[in-house]
């Protein structure tokens, strides 16, 4: 190799933390050296990647240029640290082992769904990985759910029993080979294998059989999305009553025949995340209609892994693709337990044994407001990093109750868990403390401190107790807020709306229907609650969040009376109320069993009990979303009066609507218009150009769209999630930030 005369020569050192480990990297780096004849050498240390190249000092200018404009399509790069040092002489470029010292902060990759490339050779009879299902590269394949300890190499995987053939070791050795140091490279003579006929499966499925296959990050239960008997059956053994499942189409072309697909919704669905993407379905087509029920959408993924390309091949029909579990529990990973817990669940198994270190389920994924917003973060986005603005304390948040999510700080980087799921199983409990223990352990990390929620009840807060350190109890809607304005990185002061269906709230009641005036200050964060909607009570406590109707009858009850009507808003014959509303009565006139809220989400429960479109919620949010789904196309600028989060003239004018016949679609329209009024007012109100919604009622695009529109309209700068998720899955990180390091 040629070095450029030594009078010119100068060395720089350059590192670059983030996730640039396990995305072809140092290959890249070594051929970008190499062609510009530069030497010198690259090492994947804990800490981050380092490179020191020697050669004149234009071309190391123009190195550290291109490396930043040509590095690998995955890498991440959240740090980047150069200094010139003492030249070496050296004469050539190398890669060098790596070290594993201590202070590991470097940033575990997500799992890459299959790359162009690999699916030609999958389909390529003259190719040796011709239907291999666990062909991958540099730029795709596994990554955090075979990541056994940092850093990324072949023996700190699940792929380290299987000992490398002769040619994919070549591979792997050749630094011009797009296999190059690709840690789960493997083919039909050295890699994983099969334990059944990827035929069979495809036929057990035509013939309306549930199929369980070992997939990436977890078993998945499969089924045939066109039989409704197949699916209702799936339903029944999963004990999952309503809520929606997703599809797996085989292709895009698959994809558009029943769903209509934007442009940025295509490149979610090929995105290496490879998430399940929102889509709105096309009327008339062969999906069973228990597959979604009555959401307004449709979930789709496109195939992310080669046996996922393979079996899709083969059927060539949408496929039901759901956790592998029964609801509310974790999904399954190891063979031996997925015979033993999905035995009465699937008919037919399909596994393999490349072992699974760690449970990630299916992302969920949204465009709102043109931009993509993450409803469920696992597979493809877990665990990569969150950079804030402020380094935090050593901290370990446990998150809230429901889907559940932890993470860790560690300086500006907070590594926040894939999607554990809510906490009110043992086995889901055991998962939790699993993702604690195995994010600690990845990172090396001790923490000194932990944030847990306010709720004395929590699973997750009752561990935390337990758990022997200082503990930070963090109000659950301030950490709403703090989190979308951490991933967004607002500084200085900000209006934050936080609404959603039930969080503790700082006087011991239900809260969900909260203003703040957040400013900043020495300590952190000062959380002013500056306005909320008007309490009522909820009749029944916790029954009230899966009986609607129950905050109807209370808000009814409170504005009419003993006159008032039926909670689904219908007037009762003189003296006769109906069963269930006269119990319910009876514990609001003599206040047994209510407890006060503050929730919008239940006021949303209220209103499409009224409006007669949900009297229950069959899984978290339901009637909200029932409510949303009526609006459909119309466009109104008309809206209830909410005046000052006053309920009272709203009911009245929601139950004269009902009676004069008004639409249902305009009810829900006005009664949306009203929130979106109500937080244009507050925000009117405070001196601060920023606002902040978050909060699970905030999944509503609807209410997101209009509501950031008409503040933009006037000036506000709004922020809304994107990289984690509005509902309790972003709690954690609002958690982790409302710490900082003193
Ligand atoms: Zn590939
Ligand atoms: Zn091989
Ligand atoms: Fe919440």
């Amino acid at each position: 190799m040629t070095v450029a005369a030594k009078s010119a020569t100068k060395r720089l050192r350059i590192t670059l933390r983030g996730a640039v480990q396990g995305v072809g990297f140092r290959p890249f780096v070594y051929r970008l050296a190499t062609e510009m004849s530069l030497a010198g050498w690259v090492l994947n240390s804990s800490s981050g990647l380092v490179v020191e190249v020697e050669g004149p000092a234009d071309q190391l200018r123009l190195f550290e240029q291109r490396l930043e404009r040509e590095r690998p399509q995955a890498s991440v790069v959240t740090v980047r640290e150069s200094s010139w040092i003492a030249p070496e002489g050296a004469d050539r470029f190398e890669i060098l082992a790596s070290d594993s010292d201590e202070g590991k902060s470097v940033n575990v990759l997500p799992d890459l769904a299959t790359c162009s490339q690999c699916r030609e050779e999958l389909f390529d009879p003259e190719n040796h990985r011709f239907e291999y299902p666990f062909t991958n590269c540099t730029n795709c394949g596994p990554r955090y759910t075979i990541v056994v300890d940092i850093p990324y190499d072949r023996p700190n995987t699940t792929m380290r029993d299987f000992v490398l053939c002769p040619d994919c070791r070549a591979e792997y050795e050749n630094a011009s080979n797009r296999r190059f140091h690709a840690q789960p490279n493997a083919c039909p003579v050295c890699g994983p294998k099969l334990d059944g006929a990827i035929e069979d499966v495809a036929e057990a499925l035509l013939q309306g059989e549930i199929v369980a296959l070992k997939g990436i990050g977890g078993f998945q239960l499969l089924v045939d999305a066109r039989n409704a008997a197949a699916v209702g059956r799936l339903r029944q053994r999963k004990h999952r009553e309503e809520k929606p499942f997703a599809l797996m189409m085989a292709s895009l072309e698959m994809a558009r025949e029943y769903c209509e697909i934007s442009p940025a919704e295509v490149q979610l669905l090929e995105s290496q995340a490879a998430p399940i993407v929102l889509l709105k379905p096309k009327s008339a087509t062969d999906i069973a209609w228990n597959v979604a029920h009555c959401s307004p959408y449709l979930g789709v993924m496109l195939p992310y892994s080669p046996l996922h390309h393979l079996l899709m091949q083969e059927c060539r029909f949408p496929l039901v693709a759901t956790s592998g579990n029964r609801s509310d529990e974790p999904i399954c990973i190891a063979n031996e337990e997925a015979a033993a817990r999905l035995k009465d669940i699937a008919d037919h198994f399909l596994m393999h044994n490349r072992p699974i270190m760690r449970a990630c389920d299916d992302s969920v994924v949204r465009l709102t407001r043109g931009r993509a917003g993450i409803l469920r973060r696992a597979r493809g986005y877990a665990p990569l990093g969150i950079r804030v603005a402020h380094a935090v304390p050593p901290v370990l948040a446990v998150g809230g109750h429901l889907k559940n999510t932890v993470a860790i700080g560690v300086g500006q980087d907070v590594f926040l868990s894939q999607h554990i799921g809510d906490l009110d199983t043992l086995e889901a409990r055991g998962a939790f403390e699993k993702a604690i223990a195995d994010l600690c352990r990845l990172y090396s990390f001790k923490p000194e401190l932990i944030a847990c929620d306010l709720h004395p009840d929590y699973a997750s807060t009752q561990w935390a107790e337990r758990a022997g350190l200082p503990l930070h109890r963090v109000q659950h809607h301030q950490a709403h807020v703090a989190a979308c304005a951490a991933e967004n990185n607002v500084e200085g002061e900000y209006l934050g709306v936080s609404w959603d269906g039930t969080g503790y709230g700082l006087d011991g009641a239900i809260w969900g229907g909260e203003f703040f005036h957040v400013s900043p200050n020495d300590a952190g964060h000062r959380f002013e609650r500056i306005a909320h909607l008007r309490p009522f009570g909820l009749p029944g406590g916790d029954a009230a969040v899966r009986e609607g109707w129950r905050s109807a009858a209370s808000l009814l009850f409170e504005v009419f009376g003993a006159e008032s009507p039926h909670s689904d808003g219908i007037a009762q014959p003189a003296g006769k109320p109906r069963l269930e509303d006269s119990r319910v009565r009876y514990m609001l006139q003599n206040r047994i069993n209510v407890v006060p809220t503050t929730s919008v989400g239940r006021l949303f429960d209220a209103v499409a009990s009224i409006a007669g479109v949900a009297r229950q919620n069959r899984f978290e949010g339901q009637a909200a979303m029932l409510l949303e789904n009526e609006i459909g196309a119309l466009r109104t600028e008309q809206a209830y009066p909410l005046p000052s989060g006053d309920w009272g003239p709203l009911i009245q004018a929601v139950v004269a609507d009902k009676r004069a016949g008004i639409a249902v679609p305009e009810i829900a329209a006005r009664f949306h218009n009203a929130l979106v009024k109500w937080i244009l007012e507050v925000a009117a109100s405070t001196g601060t150009k920023h606002v902040v919604l978050s909060g699970g009622v905030f999944q509503n695009r609807y209410l997101t769209e209009r509501a950031s529109a008409a503040l933009e309209c006037r000036g506000f700068v709004v922020y809304t999630h994107q990289r984690v998720p509005p509902n309790d899955g972003g709690i954690a990180l609002g958690q982790t930030v409302m710490n900082r390091q003193t």
